[in-house]
């Protein structure tokens, strides 16, 4: 079945829509009838009713009316007109503070009043700031109240809300008469869910009628609100297995045991694979000795030892004669990496080489000749690596570290460089954000999910201490005395903005301070506007001992690990999010020595950032993490999906429709079983210009 075809459905067939509203409406999203239908209003007021004043509530927004006992100008701290207005029950104000000479005149005692607004806790009694209003000699000389509850669309500069309702009113109509808006969720499924049919629900959205309580649309727990929550999501998670099964029909190299290569690398570790490092490690064989590519993603907590597992599995294509490919999120890490993997590597006599970005053109041919010629099998990079000029000889397998930096996009991407004589790489997917399985099976859903829930041994957790920063001082003593026991410290300095050049700034300050005040001991400076080579070479310092305290900002975000480090400071932890403060906090407690996180925080403290840094002294645990994160701030923030773009939803909430996602994952595979005719339908609504779901 082919998709519905938009022209059908062109803005320009609604009257009064020209190429200035089609401007308007494609900005928030909105380029056919279909979108328009999909854009439900924000929330709902009722004016249906005029509620009596004698029960008004702070914060009800309500339509009252009644006569103008007086009104007077007065003169607070800001200057403002005051008209007390009553009906039978009770007494509000109407405050101004912008208003002229004419409506002075006009609000004078006995003409009726109609307002509509918020009611508030005024200096007087409740107060309704600057509501809408409308006068009238008599009260029934007012105009007619509402017969609906009146919709507010979420909207763009120039674009009225009367004119979203008239194109609603078209647009339904449009529905009606057409019939074009197909139900694509089968008969059968939606009785079972008790979900109603989709023009009914559409129409629903956009006319309530009277005796509905705007409340329960805004929750979201309404049947009809319900009914578009679940189709959205449906079509994202129908949209994922399709990239999963169109994966499955294609072929990747199967790589069996050849040799002995994990063994001799284990076999020189101080240490034991845990428990749940070999069992990952075993549901990667596995996949990697079918001729399927692997898409899976291994979850681990920071410091679960991820990057040896990923080692073993990329051994094990190698000793194939495939090459294997690690991608990094940034070039600090990808540094890293080489250097951790060329120092396990040397004994086994494999060689690691290394691409990134901002390498010169000498220093890159020579590792592009080696990737083109197959002479080396072991390469670490970051977005450098699926660069036009890189040309692998056989790529069996990519390894991608800290997975929440890369959408689907760039995971087809990878996929398709690395296609050779019609097949495909494995691909091995890794995050430090633990995601609860819910979320996770339908967020991955083209993903297999392997959990490394266990911690090598020998670990002191870290202590955490949330402290104010009016208690600097205390702080850099305890600087000091880490730096007489001969342990280093991170302390890293954040801004809210987003802005890379202010930050490094901050830190440089910092950098200066803390070098004055703690000497002799040494204190080192890295921020994302150094120079790569310079960066690597403080880091490289840091790990080597040589430099006691590193002021960084968030660049030392990502894997960095540096074994002697037992204290981490973070300033205004406050605004950091939970999983970002998981992650730095993992950087240390790496060794068997105790550890502290120290997190600093300004005052005032809102109740979030509070809620967030208790969490933080409370737990340790990666998951109990993630599952406050969802709570305290959404699934936008847990799946690191932010900055990507990926899994923004136009209608779902995935905080407040979670308990949806069982049901959509039910209904997705009966629609694949019996209705496979509407999944393409359904896509197409749903992510017409989205690449990731069209015909790749
Ligand atoms: P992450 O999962 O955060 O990427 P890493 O792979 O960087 O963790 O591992 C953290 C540290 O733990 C490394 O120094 C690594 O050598 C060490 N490590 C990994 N596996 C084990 C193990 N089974 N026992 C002890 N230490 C381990
Ligand atoms: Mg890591």
């Amino acid at each position: 079945m082919l998709p519905e075809p938009r022209r059908e459905s062109a803005l320009t067939q609604l009257r009064g829509v020209g190429p200035s509203l089609v401007e308007k409406l494609g900005r928030l999203g909105v380029h056919d009838i279909t979108d328009l239908l999909f854009h439900l209003p924000l929330r709902y007021e009722d004016r249906t009713r005029i509620w009596p004043m004698g029960q008004l509530r702070p914060g009800q927004h309500v339509l009252l009316r009644g006569t103008v006992v007086r009104a007077q100008v007065q003169f607070g701290r800001r200057r403002s007109l005051l008209v007390k207005i009553r009906d039978d029950s009770g007494e509000v104000g109407m405050r101004l503070f912008y208003f002229n000479k004419a409506q002075q005149a006009a609000l004078q005692p006995g003409v009726a009043l109609q307002v509509f607004g918020e009611a508030r806790r005024g200096a007087t009694g409740l107060e309704l700031y600057h509501p809408e209003y409308v006068l009238a000699a008599t009260l029934e000389a007012l105009p007619r109240l509402d017969g609906r509850l009146t919709p507010v669309y979420p909207t763009t500069e120039g674009l009225s809300q009367k004119k979203w309702r008239e194109l609603m009113d078209q647009a339904l109509q449009w529905l009606t008469r057409h019939g074009h808006l197909r139900d694509l969720i089968p008969a059968e499924l939606r009785d079972r869910w008790q979900l109603p049919d989709l023009p009914a629900a559409l129409n629903f959205l956009h006319h309530p009628p009277l005796q509905t309580d705007p409340d329960t649309l805004r929750e979201g727990d309404h049947p009809c609100v319900a009914r578009l929550v679940v189709e959205e999501l449906l079509a994202h998670h129908l949209g994922l297995r399709q990239i999963r099964a169109r994966t499955r029909a294609e072929s990747a190299p199967d790589f069996y045991p050849q040799g002995d290569l994990s063994t001799r690398l284990l076999a020189h570790l101080p240490f034991q694979l845990t428990g749940a490092q070999h069992r990952v490690l075993g549901e990667i064989f596995q996949d990697l000795e079918r001729p399927v590519p692997m898409l899976r993603l291994v979850q681990g907590d920071v410091g679960s030892g991820k990057t040896l597992v990923a080692l073993c599995a990329m051994l094990r294509v190698m000793e194939n004669g495939w090459q294997a490919a690690l991608l990094a999120p940034t070039e600090i890490l990808a540094e890293q990496h080489a250097r951790n993997l060329q120092a396990l590597l040397q004994p086994l006599g494999i060689d690691v080489v290394l691409l990134l970005g901002k390498q010169t053109r000498k220093q890159r041919e020579p590792v592009l000749a080696a990737i083109a010629s197959g002479q080396a099998y072991c390469i670490v990079g970051t977005h450098a690596l699926f660069q036009e000029e890189v040309q692998y000889a056989r790529l069996g397998m990519v390894v991608v570290d800290e997975q929440h930096r890369f959408g689907v996009d760039q995971r087809l991407t990878l996929r398709e460089k690395g296609r050779q004589h019609g097949k495909v790489p494995h691909q091995l997917i890794m995050t430090a954000t633990p995601i609860p399985r819910t979320l996770a099976m339908s967020m991955y859903a083209d993903l297999d999910i392997s959990v490394i829930d266990e911690l090598p041994p020998g670990r002191t957790p870290v202590v955490t201490s949330v402290l104010s920063n009016a208690q600097r001082d205390s702080v850099v003593a305890r600087v000091r005395e880490a730096c007489t026991q001969q342990r280093q410290v991170y302390w890293v300095c954040t801004l809210i903005e987003d802005s890379e050049e202010l930050e490094a700034q901050a830190a440089e300050e910092l950098y200066a301070q803390l070098s004055a005040a703690l000497a002799p001991w040494r204190v080192a400076l890295i921020h994302g506007r150094m120079k790569p080579k310079d960066k690597a070479e403080v880091m490289a310092a840091f790990q080597r001992g040589e430099t006691q305290v590193l002021v960084a900002t968030t660049v030392i975000e990502v894997g960095v690990d540096v074994p002697n480090a037992s204290v981490m400071i973070i300033e205004n932890a406050e605004r950091l999010g939970l999983s970002q403060l998981h992650q730095l906090r993992g950087r240390v407690g790496r060794g068997a020595t105790a550890s502290y996180c120290l997190l600093l925080y300004q005052t005032p403290l809102s109740q979030a950032g509070k809620a967030r840094l208790n969490t933080m002294r409370a737990t340790n645990d990666g998951f109990q993490i993630a599952e406050q994160d969802l709570l305290l701030r959404g699934p936008g923030e847990v799946l690191g999906t932010r900055q990507t773009g990926e899994a923004s939803f136009r209608i779902a909430n995935l905080q407040r429709d979670q308990h949806w996602l069982p049901v959509v994952k039910e209904v997705a595979e009966t629609m694949e079983q019996s209705y496979a005719e509407s999944i393409t339908s359904l896509l197409a609504r749903w992510h017409a210009g989205d690449m990731n779901y069209g015909r790749v």
